[in-house]
C-alpha cells in the first residue's frame, strides 16, 4: 500500500514539474500526456477548499487532501487531475490540519470499556491518536489490553506505556521498601514483555505512591530494557514543586535517566507547581536546552490551564504516610501517635498548593461536596483545613483540580519548540474535553503567543515523532488518513470547572484512518480508531 502511494506521490511530482516546464500546454494536453484515462485517481474522500496546515511547522497553503482506504494518496490541487471520488469534503474557509496526536492520556478506561471506547470527548477536539499508561499506571499486560480494544472497537488510535508503578507494586508491593535483586530482575522481565507485547515505551509517576519509592538508579535499571527495544521514558516528574527534590531536581534526575539509560525522555505535563516555584520554568527550559545541546533527547508536553488535576491524597498526604497502602494509612490517619505530625506535613503541602482556597472539589462519593473548594467546606464544617481534608480522605477521598499554576509559567514553556500539547484529560477536569481547542482558542488565535503552524505541529507531528508512531500526524501522501477539519472562527473549549463534561466546538469533519467520525460536527458513532503496536 505505502509502495503504491510513493509511486503516486512521485507521478504528482513529476506532474508538477511539467506543468512549470511547459506552462504553454493546454491543461487537457498535458494531462492526456500524464494521465491517460485509466489512470485516473481513484479516491474515497476528497477534503476540498480548505487551509492546509500539514504538521510539518511550514506556512498553510490552499490545497485538497485525497484519501483511499485508510490513507492519504493525495495533497494538492485536485482541479488539475481527473479524479473519481465517492465523497467530497467541502472544507472552504476551513483549516485542514493531521488528527492531533495527544501524549498524555487516562483514556485507558474509557477505551476499555463499550460505553465509552467512542472517546467522543477527544474526537470533537480533533485527537485521533491517544497514548496512554502514563504516570506510571500503564497495565503490564499490553497485549491483552490491546486485544481487548480491538474485540471492542475505539474511536481513536490508541497506544500504550507500560507503568512503572504497576510493576513495581506487582513485584514489590506499596511499601517504601528496596528491591532485591530478584525483584529488579522481575520487573524488568514483565517490562521487556510488555514491550515485546507492544508498549511504546514506560512511564513512571515518581510523585505518586508506589513509585516514588523507586530510587533513580532502579529507574535507570528498567528504562534500559526499554531502551534496548527502542522505547521512549515518559515521566510525571518526582516533584513538580517543593515537596521533595523540587522542580529542578526532578528535570535533572529525568535527564539523568535519560543519559545514563540511553533512552528519549519525556516530562509530562510541565509546571511550576505552586508560587514557591513560580518563575522557575526559565531555569527549567535553561536546563532542557544544555541537556539537549549535548545530545541527551528531552521533550515535554503540557496542558494549557492553571489547574491541575489529581486526588487530594495525592496532593496533601506525605508519602511515609501512605507506605503499604489504604489500608496502613487510614490506621496512621487514627493513630495518635502520628496523627499530629500528618497534620503538619499536611498544612506545609496545602501551602505549596496556594491554600485550601485553591483546591477544587471535582469528584467525591458525597456530591455535596463537588464544586466547593477545600476551603469553604472546612469553613461549614468548622474545621481546619486538613482535618477536613483527612475526613474526606476516610470516606473515600475526592478528585480535585488544584490552582497552582501562573499563567507566565504556561506561556513561557508552550513557546517551546520541544514541548507539546498533551491534555492529561482526567474525569473532573476540563481538559478531559478542552485541551487542543482551548489552545487554539486561547493561545493562537486570542494572544496570538504562537503560530497556527508552530501550534498544530506541537499538537501532531512532533508527538507521533517523539513517540516513535510511525506514519501519522502529518498530512503526507503515503501516510495514515487521520484529518481533521475545523472551523478558526468557531473552534473552542466549552468544558469549565463547573461543567467539565462539555464538548468542544468547532470540528467540522475528523477523519480517523480513512473513515469519517466527526461529520458535520456531529460523532458518526465510529470506531475507526486502531490498537497500536510497536514493531521493534
Ligand atoms: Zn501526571
Amino acid at each position: 500500500m505505502s509502495n503504491q502511494s510513493q509511486k503516486i506521490a512521485s507521478v504528482l511530482l513529476a506532474f508538477a514539474l511539467l506543468i512549470s516546464a511547459f506552462p504553454s500546454q493546454s491543461y487537457a494536453q498535458r494531462r492526456a500526456k500524464k494521465f491517460p484515462a485509466s489512470k485516473e485517481l481513484k479516491l474515497d474522500l476528497l477534503i476540498k477548499g480548505g487551509t492546509v496546515v500539514d504538521g510539518s511547522g511550514s506556512a498553510a497553503v490552499k490545497n485538497d487532501i485525497g484519501i483511499r482506504g485508510d490513507r492519504i494518496v493525495f495533497v494538492g490541487k485536485s482541479a488539475r487531475l481527473k479524479v473519481d471520488v465517492a465523497r467530497t469534503l467541502d472544507a472552504a474557509g476551513m483549516i485542514v490540519a493531521p488528527g492531533f496526536v495527544d501524549p498524555h492520556t487516562h483514556a485507558l478506561e474509557d477505551l476499555s470499556n463499550s460505553k465509552s471506547s467512542g472517546s467522543e470527548n477527544y474526537l470533537m477536539q480533533g485527537v485521533t491518536t491517544v497514548v496512554t499508561g502514563n504516570d506510571g499506571g500503564g497495565p503490564f499486560r499490553v497485549a491483552q489490553t490491546l486485544e481487548k480494544w480491538e474485540r471492542q472497537g475505539i474511536g481513536t488510535n490508541a497506544a500504550l506505556l507500560v507503568g512503572q508503578g504497576t510493576v513495581r507494586s506487582e513485584v514489590v508491593g506499596e511499601g517504601d521498601v528496596q528491591p532485591t535483586i530478584e525483584q529488579v530482575a522481575q520487573m524488568k522481565n514483565l517490562i521487556g514483555q510488555a514491550m515485546d507485547e507492544g508498549a511504546f515505551g514506560m512511564s513512571t509517576g515518581l510523585y505518586y505512591a508506589p513509585g516514588s519509592f523507586a530510587k533513580t538508579e532502579e529507574v535507570i535499571d528498567l528504562a534500559k530494557v526499554v531502551a534496548a527495544k527502542d522505547g521512549v521514558y515518559d515521566t510525571h516528574l518526582r516533584d513538580e514543586g517543593s515537596y521533595s527534590i523540587g522542580l529542578l531536581g526532578s528535570i535533572r534526575e529525568t535527564i539523568r535517566i535519560g543519559r545514563e539509560a540511553k533512552i528519549p525522555v519525556h516530562i509530562s505535563h510541565i509546571k511550576a507547581l505552586g508560587k514557591d516555584v513560580w518563575g522557575q520554568s526559565r531555569q527549567v527550559v535553561r536546563i532542557i536546552k544544555q541537556a539537549r545541546a549535548k545530545g541527551i533527547r528531552v521533550t515535554a508536553n503540557q496542558y494549557p490551564y492553571t489547574a491541575s488535576g489529581t486526588n487530594i491524597t495525592a496532593a496533601l498526604v506525605p508519602r511515609w504516610a501512605e507506605a503499604g497502602g489504604n489500608a496502613e494509612l487510614f490506621k496512621r490517619i487514627k493513630d495518635p501517635q502520628i496523627r499530629p505530625r500528618l497534620l503538619v506535613e499536611m498544612e506545609a503541602n496545602l501551602k505549596r498548593r496556594n491554600g485550601a482556597e485553591a483546591i477544587l472539589i471535582t469528584r467525591s462519593r458525597d456530591r455535596e461536596l463537588i464544586g466547593k473548594t477545600l476551603g469553604a467546606i472546612a469553613q461549614q464544617r468548622k474545621k481546619s483545613s486538613v482535618e477536613t481534608a483527612l475526613d474526606i480522605i476516610e470516606s473515600g477521598g475526592a478528585g480535585i483540580a488544584s490552582f497552582n499554576m501562573s499563567e507566565a509559567d504556561i506561556e513561557y514553556f508552550m513557546k517551546q519548540p520541544f514541548v507539546m500539547t498533551g491534555s492529561d484529560g482526567s474525569s473532573g477536569h476540563p481538559r478531559k474535553y478542552g485541551t487542543f481547542p482551548r489552545k487554539l482558542r486561547e493561545y493562537i488565535y486570542g494572544k496570538k503567543l504562537i503560530t497556527l503552524p508552530f501550534a498544530i505541529r506541537q499538537s501532531s507531528t512532533l508527538t507521533a515523532e517523539t513517540f516513535r508512531i510511525p506514519e501519522r500526524g502529518l498530512l503526507k501522501a503515503g501516510y495514515f488518513a487521520d484529518v481533521i477539519v475545523f472551523d478558526p472562527k468557531t473552534v473552542a473549549d466549552r468544558a469549565t470547572y463547573e461543567q467539565p463534561e462539555t464538548l468542544a466546538a468547532g470540528m467540522k469533519f475528523v477523519v480517523v484512518n480513512g473513515k469519517i467520525s466527526v461529520d458535520e460536527g456531529k460523532y458518526t458513532g465510529m470506531l475507526a480508531g486502531r490498537a497500536l503496536r510497536k514493531t521493534q
